[in-house]
Order: C-alpha cells, then sequence, then structure tokens
C-alpha cells in the first residue's frame, strides 16, 4: 500500500523559525495550484495510483485553502476507491488563525477525520518571537472549535526551548497541552535554520542551553508518560491506538506518493521529489522521474530508529562495526531482533544516525 502526502505551500506569514516549502503573499496562486495538483494526481502511473493507505495534507498551511478546495482535491480520491472513511485516517495540518469553525465543520463533513493542529506554545510572547499569527487564546479556541465540530483525532504540535524559554515556561505550556486532552502529541526542540529571521536575530534572545534543553525533553517523555501516552518516536506521544498512520509509514521507509510543489516520493526504493518553487511546480510536466536521493538502507536504517519499537537488526547489515561501537558507547541497544535507540541515543539520535550515512 502507498500512502499520499498532499502539499499545500501556501501561508498567510512566514514564521520567523521557518525553513519549510512554504510562501506568504500568494493567495492568488491557489486556484491554479489545485488544479495542478490534480492533475498531477491523474499524470501517476497507474502502478502508483492504488488506493491509499492513508492521506496526509501538509504544509504550509492547508487550512488557508476554503473547503471548496478541498473538496476538489480529496473528494474524489474518496469516491473513486469507495474509501471507508470511518476506518481510515486523512489527516490536515491545521493552523490557528485560519480557519473559523465553520471551515472545520466543513472539513469533518468531507471526510477529514486527523486534525494536526500547529499551536507551537501558550505563551504569546513566545509565539511572537516564532513570528506566529496566533496567540494563546486562539490557540485554545481552535482546539474548542475543532473538538465542538466533531473531530475526535487531535494532534498538538509543541515546540520547546524557544526564546527567553525558561524550565518551568516549558512545564506549563506541555501542561496546557494536556489539559485540552489531545489524542496525541508532538513536541520538537526549535531548530534555528540558517537563513531564517530569527537566525539573523539568534542573538537579540536567550535559548535554554543544551542541559536545560535535554532537562526539558526529559520532563516531556516522563510527563507524557505518566499521562498515557505512549512514546512511539523520537517527538511523538500518542493514546493508545492513535499513533499517526501516515507518518509511521515514512519511519519504516514505505511507500508514499507526494504531490505538491517540494513534495517527495519513494515508492519500492526509488525516490524523486518535485520542485520546491510554486512557481516552477506549476510549470512542470509531472512526469515523475525516479532517482535515488540517498542510499536507501541509509535512510531506512534512520527513518526505523526513530521508533522507539526499533528496527530489525537484518536491516543493518554492512555496518556490523559501526553497530557494535554504537552499542558499545551506550547510544542503541538491541533486544531479542530489534537494535533500538537507549534513552542517551534519544537525545543523540542525530549523532547516531550519521554513522549510518
Ligand atoms: S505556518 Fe508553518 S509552514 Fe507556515 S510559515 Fe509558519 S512554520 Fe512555516
Amino acid at each position: 500500500m502507498t500512502s499520499l502526502y498532499i502539499h499545500i505551500p501556501f501561508c498567510k506569514k512566514k514564521c520567523n523559525y521557518c525553513d519549510f516549502v512554504s510562501s506568504a503573499g500568494k493567495e492568488e496562486l491557489i486556484d491554479g495550484y489545485v488544479e495542478a495538483l490534480i492533475h498531477e494526481l491523474a499524470s501517476l502511473p497507474p502502478t502508483f495510483y492504488l488506493p491509499p493507505a492513508t492521506i496526509y495534507l501538509g504544509g504550509g498551511t492547508p487550512t488557508l485553502l476554503e473547503p471548496k478546495y478541498f473538496d476538489k482535491i480529496i473528494s474524489p480520491i474518496i469516491g473513486h476507491w469507495k474509501l471507508d472513511i470511518g476506518n481510515f485516517e486523512i489527516s490536515v495540518e491545521a493552523n490557528p488563525g485560519t480557519a473559523d469553525k465553520s471551515k472545520l465543520k466543513e472539513l469533518r463533513r468531507l471526510g477529514i477525520n486527523r486534525l494536526s493542529i500547529g499551536a507551537q506554545s501558550f505563551n504569546d510572547q513566545q509565539l511572537k518571537a516564532l513570528g506566529r499569527i496566533h496567540n494563546s487564546e486562539a490557540n485554545l479556541r481552535f482546539y474548542d472549535d475543532a473538538r465542538s465540530v466533531g473531530f475526535e483525532n487531535i494532534n498538538l504540535d509543541m515546540i520547546f526551548a524557544l526564546p527567553e524559554q525558561t524550565l518551568d515556561q516549558w512545564k506549563k505550556d506541555l501542561q496546557t497541552a494536556l489539559s485540552l486532552k489531545p489524542e496525541h502529541l508532538s513536541t520538537y526542540n526549535l531548530q534555528i535554520e540558517q537563513g531564517t529571521p530569527l537566525s539573523l536575530h539568534v542573538t537579540d534572545y536567550l535559548f535554554p542551553d543544551e542541559d536545560t534543553e535535554l532537562t526539558m525533553y526529559e520532563h516531556t517523555i516522563e510527563t507524557l508518560a505518566g499521562s498515557g501516552y505512549k512514546h512511539y518516536e523520537i517527538s511523538n506521544f500518542a493514546k493508545p491506538g492513535f499513533e499517526c498512520r501516515h507518518n509511521i509509514v515514512y519511519w519504516k521507509n514505505g511507500n508514499y506518493i507526494g504531490i505538491g510543489a517540494g513534495a517527495h516520493s519513494h515508492v519500492n526504493g526509488k525516490r524523486w521529489s518535485n520542485p520546491n518553487c510554486i512557481e516552477k511546480y506549476l510549470n512542470s510536466s509531472f512526469a515523475p522521474q525516479p532517482s535515488p536521493i540517498v542510499p536507501d538502507q541509509s535512510e531506512t536504517i534512520f527513518m526505523g530508529l526513530r521508533l522507539l519499537d526499533g528496527l530489525e537488526v537484518e536491516k543493518l547489515t554492512g555496518f556490523e562495526k559501526e553497530l557494535a561501537e554504537l552499542i558499545e558507547s551506550g547510544l542503541l541497544i538491541r533486544e531479542n531482533l530489534h537494535i533500538k535507540l537507549t534513552r542517551q541515543g534519544l537525545y543523540l539520535a542525530n549523532e547516531v544516525f550519521a554513522r549510518f550515512v
């Protein structure tokens, strides 16, 4: 089975830390972009176009689009494959400040059954430093609206190690998130990406030091485990049965087709991607051109190790030396036929992954 990812690269405003494929102020391109998405879907060779395992609309800010566009994109897919939307995962990334209750209600009616809300923080100053368009109150209202129109599977995206953030502030943020009782929580530490406005103003702020950041992560793991969330991926926690099926496909290096600007695809070991630039994407022919981007085994290893269940040991064939050294240094552990990151390995995951490139 192949999962389907659809990229919506439009945002109301570019956030200060963002290096995703997204642009602000290009709303006039939305109409043509949606037509291009539909054209790209129709251009896929029939072998790729099997009933999707999951559908995920990410961005950018998908909820910037009016419901009629969601209808145009997903209704034909649901109809064509007669997808049983009661049992099927259709996720949409949603940003507070871009959808009111009636829009959310329409999305739910169209069959979208999982919402991933980019709350990021409940501290207004920190939201401002990130350049988000919403404040804490808007986060809470948006969440309530989503619940009231029938979303029963909600993820909250949260970020820690924010500008000027103390450990206590992060604890408070996490408590606020928990008080909402989401089915899923993603908690990332802030990455300062080169070239973003935040990277140019990094000295304007005091950031938590490495030890504090580590304590924030440890606190997150302990607190969420104590509240009934399963820690199933480095940064992801879910109530039983609410793990994100779509993202698990990535982490298990399964097959997925990415549609839209900058979207990546992986089918049976072949990888390809679309142009990042919206205008270039609009002019492309959409003929998939499989070309290996990274050796597939490396991708399998470092995606698989992100999962707390680990990776089958046979998938590390050829890396026996690296494996032995990483086990020796306490970053990986072998449990029966699986290799897993240790608690220390979770903190130093990027160092571990670098050994398998
Ligand atoms: S809303 Fe998300 S994708 Fe859009 S600019 Fe902000 S961080 Fe980037």
